[in-house]
């Protein structure tokens, strides 16, 4: 007992150890190990500064970084009955769903926005590998047919950025009941005339790659993204040979044939924008600052179809012939 123990280092501990530090101010890149600081890393939309890994970004992050001002409207999505199987494996199917929720804040696995991108007029579905793995369930599928029904209604082509694990087996044969419920939906795009765009993200599996995530008229992908119907780990056991390296990811499929474009996060507004222009017979692309588009919240009714503006003709402060 003296004065060092008793007094001088309780207070050089309070002095030091009790400092909080905040959790989530930096986030490791799982590719390279690189620290990365939150502020930082949001600013660049969720791509390490690093080694350029496209780490996971919310469907709100995405659509806020996509529409021109970040401004775009949600479309609502019908809720499906929920656990209509009572499933339960360790954890009862409303307990996941449930705790899904709290982490992500988020509904469901799919979310669905309409506004601009370089003044382009689009619907935007992005599904969410946050919660539940993104899984394909009864919610996809409604947000699908959601988002292109208001498609086909307001003239608008449909993007889609896909990122799942596969089907939801909480909701058994329901969720691959989606796989053709889906197909129906980019069907009606078709028979509108309307392009339907994909991005694959990182990770895209399973009943998702089986279905709607393979159907765009154009197939674009994030660097690096595995792509794939069963996994190379079931591959390789089943074929019992080593894969060659980059199997099934982004660029290995461009350079096989299943995609048409590879693009970075930063690219894809400017990517988007002209290859829905180009499918739309519209004007090219205008670059450089834009105003900021006037807000609407307002999603029905859903007014009649009528032709896009053509953006190189009328100037904003022109007056309307
Ligand atoms: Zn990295």
């Amino acid at each position: 007992m003296n004065w060092i123990t008793n007094y001088v280092r309780p207070k050089i501990n309070s002095l030091f150890s009790r400092r909080e530090v905040p959790e989530n101010l930096w986030t490791k890149c799982d590719e390279c190990g690189t620290m990365l600081f939150h502020r930082e890393l949001h600013d660049n939309l969720y791509v390490c500064t690093n080694c350029n890994n496209h780490m996971y970004i919310t469907p709100r992050d995405r659509f806020t970084a996509l529409f021109d001002g970040g401004v775009y409207s949600e479309v609502a999505v019908p809720a499906p009955i929920e656990d209509p199987l009572k499933f339960r494996d360790q954890k009862r199917y409303p307990d996941r769903l449930k705790a899904a929720r709290q982490a992500t804040g988020e509904t469901e696995a799919m979310l669905v926005g309409e506004g601009e991108i370089l003044k382009t007029p689009v619907v935007v579905a992005a599904q969410d590998f946050a919660f539940m793995a993104g899984s394909m369930g009864m919610h996809v599928g409604n947000a699908i047919i959601a988002a292109a029904e208001r498609a086909v209604a307001a003239g608008k082509p449909l993007v889609l950025f896909s990122a799942a694990g596969g089907a939801r087996m909480q909701e058994g044969i329901l969720s691959l009941m989606q796989m053709p419920r889906t197909t129906v939906a980019v069907e009606m795009l078709r028979e509108a005339g309307l392009p339907y765009v994909v991005v694959l993200t990182h990770p895209t599996t399973g009943g998702v790659t089986a279905s709607y995530a393979m159907l765009g008229d154009v197939q674009i992908a994030e660097p690096g993204a595995l792509i794939c119907f069963a996994g190379p780990r079931v591959i390789e056991q089943t074929i019992r040979e080593t894969l060659p390296e980059g199997f099934q990811r982004a660029e290995y499929l461009l350079d096989h044939g299943m995609l048409d474009r590879v693009a970075p996060r930063s690219a894809h507004r400017v990517e988007i924008a002209t290859v829905l222009r180009m499918l739309m017979g519209l004007g090219p692309v205008v670059h450089g600052d834009l105003p900021r588009p006037v807000e609407t919240t307002q999603i029905d009714p859903a007014p009649e179809p009528e032709p896009l503006p053509r953006l190189e003709s009328v100037p904003d402060d022109a007056p309307k012939s």
